[in-house]
């Protein structure tokens, strides 16, 4: 098979680029669109596109990595290293997008590609594992689906695939046509269409109408018509159509779905024939997925019966990263979601963002990565980990045995998930992360479990990738030289310590704010290097906080004194934070204080002020604006006279999450965000454009029926009048839920529907009426999530979101989730 060649000067052609090239001829085979994640840079060309920030200020970090070749809009770049090739093009990601798209016309592959507002990524995985006996399958990586991500999946296609299966997701009007052009796909499938991503769009039809531009030249659509109401079947793009329904007439038109064991039973009517199938889950979404599935496959040709033989196999997708506690001080990233070198790159990028232990070790199976001989593939892998710095490997499998010589590194090799288990005593993990990645037929989660601590029933998960896209909400709010001040006091309100903290520093966020030095010295100790602010510096505290170097915030002149006597006499300038009472009388230096305040500073100079601050006391609401423009006001005031004062400048900051959102004015040089990271911010209304970060999640310990005369829980306080039952579950008051929840005030989710509460809280458990449903011990039981919210909650019991957050108590373990 011929492997087609793409040199720069090729490259230059397909994308018509004015092309400044100093180095000859390389062969690019990846491309790059982070500085920070790179893998083989003699070979790359890293695309310098218009993010929150411009794609030109990465080229320098990008050549420190090795990269030489570079596609750039702006031409005054070029002349900025010597020895590099540039592309100048006028729009950098179109011509991403254009690569691609000629990279996919080279390639005579079967092409399905998948739409729609929910399931995108399930229905892919799960065709993926349908179809991979009988085709050599590409498919997008995780759930890469946007203008950038549709394109880096495309670029992967090698003359060996048979089959690309890509998913696209656009969020606003305009996007479908270049991802089309970059998909070219033969038949489409158009997934479950909801309300998600509806505010880049004026109305359902045009969300829709946008969607389908997809598959316009498509041979086969795959969809149903409970989603296309108001289109009719001309105005659906698709030589052939395919539908499903579980309401009307269709091509494959369900019957009846019935829950058996767990898992459930599925009729319907296929070519004037009854058929069946068996969906190996129980929830809706997974239903509804696996009929999409389902009617693919007889869309493709297969029979009923091989149909249903495939369907019944069907796997989990796990299909985030899963950060963990281990056993001996070790972190454990979990990735059992697909084993690929891309997915294993990204792996071990999220690897590179834990600092909390010194060591990085992974454990892989064999990868059965198409196209490519053992020889390569591995060398491939050995690059690739050497690049990202892994300290420790061991290698599970006979072939990636066999390529053992390739590793440079500290490596162990087995030939199988058994011998490693009983060699697991001799291994000796301790205090490293490590990241456990293998294809499925390893059986890895034997692996995962003999090294993570047992979770409770009870966790409370976090989405680091929602946490980011808050940060990324509230940046693209300021200007660009405006620093940021992430709030991580109180265990990061509730949500985790070092591990949002790894995040934010790789989000380089300028600060870091805790409560106590206590919070700054664990941060210290699991490697965060980042600057670091103290509020509630006591003095018994200021050796820990010199030696850590953590930075204090100084209220009043009393703790200004007695830090600077703290100071060694050779110790000047040591970084210090002022905060400045404007209103919220609490903490911080009054005008009246301002005299006094300066001569000291300017007479011991042992400190230097890097920041000044105040804090607003009222900034989501409207009704205290006056009041804030009168603080904003006050502190510009008591800055400038500090600033003269001094005879040097800081950085000055009063705005806290409300503040940015309800008054750009305040940006000053830094904001100070908090909740708005963990998903609120009392100034939007619902919380718009703010992703939920946290899912607090427990289990049903026992299920009873209850007669009318019987009564529930301490001091008799619950009773069901017409009988029913109840289920128990573990979460308690001890574990952050509030006793005021009790007698109904509460509500969880199981199965998707709210059941309140039922007589009192208790410390470790508390009582659900679940009263004509069908929930059995085990059952997953949501105490909050993205549909019943901590704001929901709080509003219930009379208080405000941070508090039900912070109240979570540590026995609730945390898991970390990263895409
Ligand atoms: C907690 C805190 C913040 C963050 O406030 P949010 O409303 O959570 O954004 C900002 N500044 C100071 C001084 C704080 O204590």
């Amino acid at each position: 098979m011929i492997h087609p060649v793409y040199t720069i000067s090729t490259i230059a052609d397909i994308l018509n680029a004015k092309p400044v090239l100093r180095i000859n001829e390389p062969v690019i085979t990846k491309l790059v669109i982070d500085s920070r994640i790179v893998i083989d840079p003699e070979e790359s060309l890293f695309f310098a596109l218009q993010a929150k920030r411009d794609g030109h200020t990465y080229l320098a970090d990008a050549y420190l990595n090795g990269i030489r070749n570079f596609v750039i809009s702006d031409p005054s770049y070029a002349a900025l290293f010597s020895d590099a090739n540039f592309l100048i093009v006028t729009d950098v990601l179109a011509a991403l997008q254009i690569l691609a798209g000629y990279r996919r016309r080279q390639h005579d592959l079967k092409v399905l590609a998948i739409t729609g507002s929910n399931g995108k990524t399930i229905v892919k995985e799960w065709l993926y594992q349908l179809l991979a006996a009988d085709f050599n399958i590409i498919r997008s990586p995780k759930s890469f689906n946007s203008q950038i991500g549709v394109p880096l999946s495309v670029w992967q296609i090698e003359p060996e695939h048979t089959m690309g299966i890509f998913e696209a997701g656009i969020s606003k009007n305009g996007e479908m046509d270049s991802l089309a052009a970059v998909i070219k796909p033969e038949i489409g499938i158009l997934t479950n269409i909801g309300e998600a991503h509806a505010e880049g769009f004026s109305s359902h039809k045009e969300k829709l109408t946008e969607k389908l531009k997809l598959f316009k030249d498509a041979e086969l659509l795959i969809y149903s018509p409970d989603y296309t109401e108001g289109f009719s079947i001309n105005d659906l793009p698709g030589k052939l159509k395919f539908s499903w329904s579980q309401k009307q007439k269709a091509d494959l038109q369900i019957l009846f779905i019935e829950p058996i064991d767990g898992r459930n039973y599925i009729r319907a009517n296929f070519k004037g024939q009854e058929i069946e199938c068996l969906i190996p889950f129980r929830d809706r979404a997974s239903v509804e997925n696996g009929i999409i599935c389902w009617a693919t496959l007889l869309a493709l040709g297969y029979t009923p019966e091989e149909a249903d033989l495939r369907l019944e196999k069907l796997t989990l997708v796990g299909m985030r990263l899963e950060l963990k506690n281990g056993i001996n001080q070790c972190s454990v990233i979990d990735d059992s979601y697909s084993a690929d070198i891309s997915s294993l790159a990204i792996a071990l990028d999220f690897l590179n963002l834990q600092n909390q232990h010194p060591k990085k070790t992974l454990i892989l199976s064999d990868l059965y990565e198409t196209g490519k001989n053992d020889e390569i593939l591995y060398h491939e892998i050995a690059d690739l980990l050497k690049q990202k710095n892994l300290n420790r490997l061991i290698g599970i499998g006979p072939r990636i045995s066999a390529c053992a010589e390739f590793f440079e590194m500290e490596a162990s090799f087995f030939e199988s998930t058994q011998s490693f288990i009983a060699d697991f005593p001799s291994l000796h993990f301790m205090n490293e992360t490590i990241l456990v990645k293998g294809a499925r037929r390893f059986e890895f989660e034997r692996i995962s479990k003999l090294i993570t601590q047992k979770i409770h029933d009870t966790v409370l998960e976090i989405d680091l990738n929602a946490l980011a896209g808050n940060l990324q909400f509230y940046k693209s709010k300021l200007r660009p030289e405006v620093k940021i001040m992430a709030m991580v006091k109180a265990f990061s309100y509730g949500s985790g310590s070092f591990e949002i903290a790894n995040l934010l520093q790789y989000h380089k966020v300028d600060y870091l704010a805790v409560a106590y030095a206590d919070e700054g010295i664990s941060l210290r100790k699991a490697g965060i290097t980042m600057p670091i602010m103290v509020m509630s510096p006591e003095p018994s505290a200021f050796d820990a906080i010199v030696k850590h170097h953590l930075e204090p915030e100084l209220y009043n002149l009393e703790i200004l004194k007695s830090f600077s006597l703290f100071l060694n006499d050779n110790e000047y300038d040591y970084p210090v934070h002022l905060k400045i009472d404007t209103g919220m009388h609490r903490l911080g230096f009054e005008e009246s204080d301002l005299t006094d305040l300066l001569t000291y500073l300017n007479e011991l100079k042992k400190v230097k002020v890097v920041s000044v601050f105040s804090h607003l006391v009222g900034s989501e609401n409207e009704l205290h604006d006056d009041f804030t423009k009168h603080q904003i006001d006050r502190f510009a005031v008591i800055t400038d006279q500090i600033e003269k004062g001094l005879g040097y400048s800081f950085i000055r900051h009063i705005s806290n999450t409300s503040g940015i959102s309800r008054h750009p004015n305040a940006q000053l040089d830094m904001v100070r965000i908090g909740i708005g990271l963990y998903g609120f911010d009392g100034a939007l209304v619902n919380n718009k454009g703010l992703q939920t970060v946290a899912v607090l999640k427990t289990t049903v310990t026992q299920v009873k029926q209850i007669k009318p005369n019987e009564t529930i829980g301490y001091s008799r306080k619950g009773s069901l009048p017409d009988g029913g039952s109840i289920a128990t579950v573990k979460i308690g008051y001890a574990d952050g839920y509030n006793r005021k929840f009790g007698n109904g005030i509460g509500q969880m989710l199981i199965h998707g529907k709210p059941v309140p509460t039922v007589g009192v809280i208790c410390m470790d458990m508390c009582m659900l009426d679940v009263t004509g449903m069908d929930v059995n011990t085990g059952d997953e039981v949501i105490v909050f999530n993205g549909t019943l919210t901590i704001a929901q909650l709080a509003s219930q019991i009379d208080t405000i979101p941070y508090e039900i957050l912070t109240n979570i108590s540590q026995r609730v373990k945390r898991v970390y989730f990263y895409e």
